[in-house]
């Protein structure tokens, strides 16, 4: 067994070692995933619906030790961090009425009845990125359990310990051994082997579009049941007729909030030529506004990026970039990054095209509506994006126009638990979250009943 050094990435000093699990310690979890999986989807839908919402009961007791765990493990601001803890439990308790409203239907047919039956998978596999540790964990765990599915689950290597507290609680809440596991490990062996088992019907992958393309191949040999949820490079569209101030105001929070470190993170600003200067100018202060610095303090807005390696990699697109606007950061130890603002682009270039998943945003111009869904459109991803125009008949012609999963209209917002989220094109296969999240852990079986005498 190794063991991974755990870093508070503001301050570098290691805060815990984990170990590692290594294939043999996966294949035992999955085994018994697979054993616990028998016992409890026959967990009457009311008792698994009361042991969900005990879960949450005991999430939300924890809100705050949680949040702190996250701003010491991912350097997420305070505000962020009870944000986070908070959606875990509420994703917990949404899921917790799905038991209870896991309907069949009933198809008329000649000579009988015709029923379909929504039937849990099996021991479903969860692979979760290091940006959004806790919503994303529970995201996948939720739905999956209130199915009748058994889960594990690997955190990133470099953000384990809440999604092992999570586990923790939900023992403590009264769910069952062996339902759900939580398996910090390396990718490539831990994430590798929810893949290659057999015994694992499904796998829920959130991260790169690289590793998910791997994943999706891999799942592919033995038609496993798979959900990415990839990467972005979505478009916040500014119109000439637009609240200027506030899209201004609220730009540098679509895309510098968690530093950056964002799947849906609005990098590319395009704002419609007759205002673009003045744009540029009431971008300035609000991007000098933004508060870098001690996670902890509850008046910091963006905190560092994750490790030295996430700096190194942010930092080498600003070779030969050119910089229009940057903010300031604190000094001493973290890695810290400022929000940056690049302008002019060349709109085939990495910056451009490319997920940075940093504190760093592009901004250039378009002619018109056609213009503005050109570039919008031309990447290979499609998560999320903004609409800025008092226009009702454009927003919606625009937001349809946009090939990207959610969008929103003189608003930043992309996620709440209510409603389905998931990406176009690059950005993944699936939908998470909202009404219909069950039918991606279910099988739907339908059965014939003969009526003839
Ligand atoms: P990553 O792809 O490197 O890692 C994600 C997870 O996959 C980690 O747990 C990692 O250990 C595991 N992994 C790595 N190699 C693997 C392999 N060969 N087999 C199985 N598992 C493997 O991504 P990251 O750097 O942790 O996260 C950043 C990326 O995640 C960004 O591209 C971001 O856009 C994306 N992301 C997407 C969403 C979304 O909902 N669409 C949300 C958050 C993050």
């Amino acid at each position: 067994m190794t063991e991974f050094e755990v870093v508070n990435p503001a301050t570098e000093e290691v805060i815990e070692k984990v170990a590692m699990a290594d294939l043999a310690e996966t294949d035992a979890a999955i085994a018994r995933a697979k054993t616990a999986f028998e016992s409890w989807r026959r967990v009457s839908p009311a008792d698994r619906a009361r042991l969900l919402r005990a879960f949450a009961t005991a999430v939300d007791a924890e809100r705050e030790q949680l949040a702190q765990l996250e701003v010491a493990n991912a350097g997420h601001t305070i505000g962020n961090a009870r944000w986070e803890a908070g959606n875990a439990r509420d994703v917990i308790e949404y899921y917790a009425a799905a038991p209870e409203r896991l309907f069949g239907r009933q198809i008329p047919v000649a000579g009988g009845i015709d029923l379909t039956f929504q039937e849990p998978l099996g021991v479903v596999g969860i692979i979760v990125p290091w940006n959004f540790p806790m919503p994303i964990a529970a995201w996948g765990l939720a739905p999956a359990l209130a199915a009748g599915n058994t889960v594990v689950l690997k955190p990133a290597e470099l953000t384990p310990l809440t999604a092992l507290r999570l586990a923790e609680l939900a023992l403590q809440a009264g769910i069952p051994e062996g339902v759900l596991q939580v398996l910090p490990g390396h990718g490539p062996v831990v994430g590798r082997r929810f893949v290659t088992h057999p015994d694992v019907r499904k796998v829920v992958f959130t991260g790169s579009t690289r590793v998910g393309k791997e994943i999706a191949a891999g799942c592919a040999e033995q038609v496993k049941a798979v959900t990415l949820e990839l990467g972005g490079k979505s478009a916040n569209i500014v119109f000439a007729d637009a609240d200027l101030a506030k899209a201004a105001a609220t730009a540098p929070y679509a895309v510098f909030d968690n530093a950056g470190q964002d799947c849906c993170a609005r990098s590319r600003i395009l704002v419609q030529q007759s205002v673009f200067e003045e744009f540029l100018t009431l971008l300035e202060p609000a991007v000098l506004g933004v508060k870098v610095g001690d996670p902890r303090d509850e008046a910091t807005e963006m905190g560092p990026l994750i490790s030295a390696a996430q700096h190194a990699r942010v930092s080498s697109y600003l070779d030969g970039a050119s910089v229009h606007l940057q903010g300031s950061v604190p000094d001493g130890k973290g890695f810290w990054f400022p929000p940056t603002v690049l302008a002019p682009v060349d709109q085939h270039s990495r910056v451009f095209t490319e997920e940075i998943f940093g504190p760093v945003v592009t901004v250039v111009p378009f002619t018109d509506e056609a213009d503005a869904l050109r570039i919008a459109n031309t990447t290979e991803y499609g998560l999320s994006g903004s609409i800025w125009t008092r226009d009702l008949g454009r927003a919606l012609r625009v937001a349809r126009g946009v090939e990207a999963g959610n969008l929103s209209v003189n608003s930043h917002s992309s996620v709440r638990y209510t409603t389905p989220f998931g990406g176009f094109k690059q950005s993944g296969l699936g939908r998470e979250l909202g009404p219909d999240a069950l039918n991606a852990f279910t099988e739907t079986k339908n059965v014939f009943i003969s009526t003839e005498e």
